[in-house]
């Protein structure tokens, strides 16, 4: 009776450990096994062809490869991983061609390095996108979740990990679609913003580069669970919350947060603030940025961040002395960009600014 209990007990062990690590399988974390791991610095060449993102007097293309090179040193402190860059100078190579050389090494994981901008100039911020399918998804939705953590304490706001289908129904981002269809997980870190005022000082401080290659080296680090004998670095019992495998295709959220209500708690027209209670919702994805306005939505502020644990929250909008007829207003955005403008509610009208 008691070898049976144990039998099944064993058995109960497997299948327990098989569901905790779905996606990338036990041998991962196979104690011996040295992992191959693939740096891709996102753009680049010669000339104007492959520049990225241009803003501030930053360049996309340079960011990139110093990030990379950063990572790759950091990577290389821990045992058993092999570390390799697509390019390590400033040359063109295709996407097709990144993801041929990352099979070529038999890499475990490319990581494509990033740095964003936006049509508008309005988000800040880091992202990771991961493929829509099934293990893929999900290694690259644990590692985001890790990243996130990294990124954070180096005082990055998060956007969240996501993922988007392109118009043949295969993952929108080519350097993840050809790295899927060689069987290998793939992410893009898109770090921070070159075109915001948030992100753009952080960028530009010092050692930040490099800071956000160790980033980027320990989330690895962390999610492969490696040692280093050279630093006693030791994440070989670290833990994570690993997202299920999704059944079918991860698509994008393309619809706006469902929810965006405002209404005027107090007003103090001694110093024209308006307290606003806003709330706000989306089934789908998280709202991560909310702005007001005060004169009836022609003019808004900056993106204020939304704490994603709340669906209602209140904050000040401060009414500039001299505003006729104030008038607030508020959009919130979920982490796909998508927004939802709130009710206008019109300041009473015996205040006066
Ligand atoms: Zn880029």
């Amino acid at each position: 009776m008691k070898r049976v209990f144990g039998f099944f007990l064993s058995l109960f062990i497997l299948i327990a450990s098989l569901a905790l690590f779905p996606g990338t399988g036990i041998e991962v974390y196979a104690s011996g096994k040295s992992y191959n791991i693939v740096i891709d610095p996102g753009h680049g060449g010669e000339g104007d062809k492959n520049l990225g993102a241009q803003y501030n007097g930053l360049s996309e293309k340079e960011l990139t490869l110093k990030v990379a090179k950063a990572l790759k040193s950091e990577l290389e402190k821990y045992d058993n991983v092999n570390v390799y860059l697509t390019r390590d100078t400033d040359r063109l190579i295709s996407l097709e061609d990144r993801a041929k050389y990352a099979k070529s090494v038999d890499a475990d994981f490319v990581y494509s390095i990033h740095f964003n901008a936006s049509a508008a100039h309005e988000f800040y911020g880091s992202e990771v996108w991961t493929s829509a399918f099934g293990t893929y998804y999900q290694a690259g939705y644990d590692f985001g979740q890790i990243m996130a953590g990294e990124w954070s304490a180096l005082g990055l706001y998060q956007k969240g990990t996501k993922s988007k289908i392109g118009k043949q129904g295969l993952d929108y981002y080519g350097i993840i679609r050809h790295c899927v269809a060689r069987d290998i997980p793939c992410v893009i870190l898109e770090h921070a913003y070159l075109d915001h005022g948030y992100d753009v000082p952080k960028v530009k401080g010092a050692d930040f580069l490099k800071k956000l290659g160790v980033a980027d080296a320990t989330a690895i680090a962390k999610y492969f669970r490696l040692t280093s004998s050279k630093t006693g670095a030791d994440y070989s019992g670290y833990t994570y919350a690993s997202a299920a495998k999704p059944s079918s295709k991860v698509y994008q959220d393309d619809t706006d947060p469902e929810i965006c209500n405002i209404k005027i708690l107090a007003t103090d027209p001694s110093s024209g603030n308006i307290l606003v209670d806003m709330a706000a919702i989306d089934g789908q994805s998280p709202i991560i940025y909310f702005s007001y306005s005060y004169d009836g939505g022609n003019t808004y502020s900056l993106l204020q961040m939304w704490d994603r644990s709340k669906s209602e929250q209140s904050f000040n909008v401060k009414v500039p002395s001299g505003t006729v007829d104030p008038v607030i207003v508020c959009k919130c955005f979920n982490n796909f960009e998508k927004f939802t403008i709130s009710n206008a509610v019109p300041v009473q009208e015996s205040f006066s600014y």
